[in-house]
């Protein structure tokens, strides 16, 4: 998709601020600094709609994206910050757990890994969470340029064995410094949309 729109619709936090609209959703998950900004900014062509490396301590909410009048990007704040108390966390787990389940519009998640490491327990658990509610998964491995090409089947192997990774989704290799993996991602991303 070419995209010439692209605005903040609302940052929510509760079902009744989530837009009123049909629009179909794709979320996108990952911890913090994993590339989900760059990763949102690569697909749509723009520097910086999305914020990159967002702070902990700052309020998390879920904001809504308009992309072209045809869907919505829902930006799920980034999991593993350290430094949330136990209530926080437990109130960001809600809010996601609320949005995840209970969102009829939301038709996929863009589950973000970083390539270079083993997936973080977080990473394996939100795999682990969407399948369980048969929620469409598109895992995209991201800082791909930072591995030599050589060692990429071996990199895709230990994160698909780790999350115990299911053939029926989609995995897909992503670098916002070379763009490797945007066409795929769009592709998946349409298709979840029925595009
Ligand atoms: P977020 O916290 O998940 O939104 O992560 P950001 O998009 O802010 O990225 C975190 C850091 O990783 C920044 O310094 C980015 O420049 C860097 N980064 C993101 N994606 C890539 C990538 O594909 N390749 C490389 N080499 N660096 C990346």
């Amino acid at each position: 998709m070419k995209v010439h729109h692209a605005d903040i619709v609302i940052s929510a936090v509760s079902p009744a601020q989530y837009p009123e609209s049909e629009l179909p959703e794709i979320a996108l998950a990952g911890r913090s600094n994993v590339g989900k900004s760059s990763f949102i900014n690569t697909l749509i062509e723009r520097k910086n709609l999305a914020r990159t490396s967002s702070k902990p301590g700052k309020t998390q909410t879920l904001n809504f994206y308009n992309i072209e009048d045809v869907l919505h990007f829902v930006d799920v704040p980034g999991y593993g910050y350290a430094k949330v108390s136990k209530t926080e966390r437990a109130k960001w787990g809600k809010m996601i757990e609320t949005y995840l389940t209970q969102r009829s519009q939301l038709k996929a998640v863009v589950s973000l890994v970083d390539f270079r490491h083993e997936p973080s327990v977080e990473d394996v658990q939100m795999y682990q969470f969407l399948k369980y509610y048969d929620i469409p998964v598109i895992v995209v491995a991201t800082k791909i340029d930072k591995i030599p090409r050589g060692k990429w089947n071996k990199h895709e192997s230990m994160i698909k064995k780790a999350m115990t990774f299911e053939k029926e989704d989609t995995f897909i290799l992503f670098s916002s410094v070379t763009k490797d993996g945007k066409q795929l991602a769009w592709n998946a991303i349409e298709k979840a949309i029925g595009y």
